[in-house]
Parts: C-alpha cells; sequence; structure tokens
C-alpha cells in the first residue's frame, strides 16, 4: 500500500460549518500552486497565490505545509495509487458521516484546482462512482465552469467560478451564462456585484446549496487583507 498520510480531511473550521446544515465536508488539502514543483493550481493568479489560504488555521503548522507537499507529489507521481487510496477513503467517509446522521459531500480542491473529472481510476471517474455523492469545488478555469454550465461535467460535481484580480472580464461571461462567482470583497459585503445579488458565501461552504446566477460574496481574511492588487473588491 502506498505509503502516504491520509488523503481526506475531515474539514476546516469553514466547511465545519456545514454540520448546522446536515452536510459533513470531507476534502483534500494539496499544496497549492507549485509548492510542490507540481502545479496544482493552473489557472491561479499572482494575487491568489499571495492570499491563498494555504496558510489559514492548521496550515500554519510547517509539518502540515510539509505533509501537503509530500501529499502532493505522490498525486503527481504515483496517481493511480493515490486515487485508489482516496477511493478507499470516500467510501470510509460516507460511513462515517451517515453513522453521525451527516449528509457526506466532498471538496476535493480546498487548496488545489486539479481538473478532477479527467481522473479516472479502472475507467471510471470519482463522480461515476460515488453516484449519489455531492461533490464541489471552487475553479479559477473558464473552461471548467463552461462545462459545468453548459451540462458538460457529472451530474454531482458542482463548480462555483472564482473572481481575482486578473479574470474580471471572464466573470462577466460566466455571470451571462448564469453561473455563480466567488468575489473576495473587503470589510463588507455589497448587495450586488456584476449586477447579481450577492449571498453571504461565510455562512457555510455548501456551494451546491447556493441559488444559480448568485454571487458568493466572502470576506477578505489572512493575507488577503494587505491585497491591493485588485484581487479583493472594494466597493466602498
Ligand atoms: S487557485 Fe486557489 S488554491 Fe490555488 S493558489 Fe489560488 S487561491 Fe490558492
Amino acid at each position: 500500500m502506498m505509503q502516504i498520510m491520509k488523503i481526506l480531511n475531515k474539514g476546516n473550521a469553514k466547511t465545519k460549518k456545514g454540520e448546522k446544515f446536515g452536510y459533513k465536508t470531507f476534502g483534500i488539502h494539496l499544496a497549492p500552486s507549485t509548492l510542490s514543483g507540481f502545479n496544482a493550481c493552473l489557472w491561479a493568479s499572482r494575487a491568489c497565490i499571495q492570499a491563498c489560504l494555504n496558510t489559514a488555521g492548521h496550515g500554519q503548522r510547517e509539518s502540515v505545509q510539509i505533509a501537503r507537499i509530500e501529499k502532493t507529489k505522490k498525486f503527481f507521481q504515483e496517481e493511480t495509487l493515490f486515487m485508489e487510496k482516496l477511493v478507499e477513503e470516500i467510501t470510509a467517509a460516507i460511513k462515517s458521516a451517515k453513522k453521525a446522521n451527516l449528509t457526506p459531500c466532498f471538496r476535493l480542491n480546498l487548496t488545489s484546482d486539479i481538473p478532477w473529472e479527467a481522473k479516472k481510476i479502472n475507467g471510471q471517474t470519482l463522480f461515476e462512482l460515488f453516484p449519489q455523492v455531492s461533490f464541489y469545488d471552487y475553479t479559477k478555469s473558464f473552461n471548467r465552469m463552461k462545462n459545468f454550465l453548459s451540462g458538460k461535467m457529472p451530474q454531482n460535481y458542482h463548480l462555483t467560478f472564482s473572481r481575482s484580480e486578473s479574470n474580471e472580464a471572464l466573470c462577466e461571461l460566466v455571470a451571462k451564462l448564469g453561473g455563480n462567482i466567488a468575489v473576495v470583497f473587503r470589510n463588507s459585503l455589497p448587495e450586488k456585484y456584476l449586477g447579481k445579488k450577492v449571498i453571504d458565501g461565510d455562512k457555510n461552504d455548501l456551494r451546491f446549496l447556493d441559488p444559480k446566477n448568485s454571487i458568493v460574496g466572502l470576506i477578505e481574511k489572512g493575507k488577503a487583507k494587505n491585497d491591493e492588487s485588485g484581487f479583493v473588491v472594494c466597493t466602498l
């Protein structure tokens, strides 16, 4: 068996908020951007790399950072073994959530932007292997988002587009196509952005429950508080 630490975690402070709503989120923290020597965030912007929540919470510990880098290397170097272990862990996670009377859901890109729809194990994606389970992620890939909006993604995989300082034009396109967009704001949420209603994305992380056509407003956190690039939107 593959010598790696556990792949899935039981969520972070944000995903744990979903328990009040009856959901248990399990996720994967890979080392973002090129921290591992492999690029886990192909569509990252300069400012999002700076502001990435990778170093929030437990991520402040050096041992956690080392573990994430090791896990990411395994993913890129031994993908089949990684996927086999992930399937085992998802199976166990579903059981444990059900035991706690919670509905399991999975966010595979907590700190990455891997196109999981393209990853297969014995010819099947994770979404096909676990068709009754909800998966969700944020992405900065316009193509992934476009595929989601045109019904070309697995039915049980929900995507929210993620705004950065350099993709405003793509956000406008996504908004026109009716997709949800996560936007980081300074200090407070406006009522509307790009002509769409702003909902409070900090209440929980259950993005697949959000109404369509929404802007998912998030208040700046951690290093984003120092951002002056335009990654954080100031509407005052
Ligand atoms: S794309 Fe997301 S996970 Fe990757 S560096 Fe940017 S904020 Fe972090």
